[in-house]
């Protein structure tokens, strides 16, 4: 089928198939995330990703067999601007999307990709990942949460934090340490089990705005089969590194269709205009200026993706993506903040719409864009060293 074609098919689909309230900005609080224990503000989020789940839109790039489109990268391309077109939102999101699945389609056996891949592409199984431990954030390979061989399984003792939606989760992805006595790097396994096993407990750690996006996630003989361990036994710490660049490359954004508000519009709407233009003249600049930067780091990303289509793997550049992204994402939110000024300082109460008590939620939210995924300081190491080649 040619591009053309393809793109009157895809946008008459979506035309026939997003639900019109899927087409306005994502609220701050709802996700489509899918999941044994998922729950759905909106019927339509569920309509939504079950539909496109059918015609493998939520993973249009993997094989069919697998629950994905089979698309190539054109025809990607041409589904996220057909996408964006209609402002449709993300039909699922989650840690099995972006991390877990294409780390499995690049290092995963053909039993492993066939049993988890499939539900990860449905929303079936939501997943999260256990790297973070209390005395291991940056410095992650120096992890101690313990794998002892036992016939067909591991047992596993420790302790993981900041797990991400670990009180909902199916699914864990996690480092274990299964040989102490080796250099750190080296004694690492990466391997799946289920949560929902004796030996898995998780305490939702409670944050000032009362939400518990992360947990402490503790295992007390916890059991894993070896069948899922992903890579080689030792080795983990090759999956962990690249798992880490799906991460960032996702968190550091730029090429995805954007549903979001624009800064612009914001502005317009509560600073005012003086002959058609955003009355304040400074805040004016600001908000070109950042407009120009997205452009311009949208099409870098793009770039770059489009040069790496034969090895389809991201490399050391997601850091700068992910540094570079996460400082322009949290630009946006300030210069919400002096546009919006004390609309977008609400928590609760009358005075503030629903939109503006999401900003200022969403404005808190992505200080942490910055820690997740490694913090700023760590990708600048690791662009110093792996990018640049600069000495130690
Ligand atoms: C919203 C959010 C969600 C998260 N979700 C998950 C998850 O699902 N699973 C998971 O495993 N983890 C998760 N994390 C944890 C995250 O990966 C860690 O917070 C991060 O890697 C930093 O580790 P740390 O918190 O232990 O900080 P530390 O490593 O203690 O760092 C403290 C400070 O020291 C600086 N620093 C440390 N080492 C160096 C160095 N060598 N050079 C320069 N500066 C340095 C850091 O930049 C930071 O400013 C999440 C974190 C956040 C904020």
């Amino acid at each position: 089928m040619s591009l053309e074609a393809f793109r009157t098919e895809t946008r008459a689909w979506l035309e026939d198939n997003c639900p019109e309230s899927m087409r306005t900005p994502m609220p701050a609080d709802e996700y489509p995330g899918g999941g044994r224990r998922a729950q759905f503000k909106n019927a339509d989020t569920e309509v939504w990703m079950r539909r496109c789940a059918e015609k493998g839109f939520t993973v249009p790039t993997w094989p069919t067999a697998y629950g994905g489109a089979g698309l190539d990268v054109d025809q990607a391309k041409i589904l996220r601007q057909e996408m964006a077109r209609i402002k449709a939102r993300a039909p699922l999101v989650g840690m099995g999307l972006s991390m877990i699945g294409p780390a499995l389609l690049e290092f995963g056996t053909e039993e492993q990709k066939a049993e988890h891949l499939p539900k990860i592409a449905s929303g079936a199984i939501w997943w999260c990942q256990g790297y973070s431990e209390p005395n291991s954030g940056s410095d992650l390979a120096s992890l101690q949460t313990r794998a002892v061989d036992d016939g067909d399984e591991y047992v596993i003792n420790g302790q993981k934090i900041w797990t991400s939606g670990a009180d909902r989760a199916d699914w864990i992805f996690c480092l274990v340490r299964t040989d102490p006595n080796a250099p750190k790097h080296n004694g690492i396994t990466f391997i799946l089990f289920d949560m929902d096993q004796p030996g898995v407990s998780v305490k939702p750690i409670k944050l000032i705005s009362g939400l518990s996006p992360f947990c402490e996630t503790f295992f007390e003989d916890a059991r894993a089969l070896k069948k899922n361990v992903v890579g080689k036994v030792n080795e983990g710490w090759t999956v962990a590194k690249r798992l880490l660049q799906y991460e960032r490359t996702m968190i550091g954004g730029g090429d995805g269709p954007s549903t979001r508000v624009s800064v612009a519009e914001v502005a317009k709407q509560y600073v005012g205009l003086e002959a058609g233009k955003i009355a304040d003249p400074a805040l004016r600049q600001e908000i070109i200026q950042h407009a120009m930067d997205d452009r311009s780091f949208g099409l870098t990303v793009r770039r770059t993706s489009e040069e790496s289509k034969s090895t389809k793997a991201p490399s050391f550049v997601s850091s700068m993506f992910k540094l570079y992204g996460t400082e322009q994402n949290k630009l946006r939110s300030e210069l919400l903040l002096k546009s919006m000024g004390s609309q977008m300082l609400g928590w609760e109460g009358n005075g503030f719409d629903a939109d503006e008590l999401d900003a200022t939620r969403a404005w808190l939210r992505t200080k942490a864009n910055s820690i997740e995924g490694g913090t700023s300081e760590v990708q600048l190491n690791i662009i110093a060293k792996r990018v640049l080649s600069l000495p130690d």
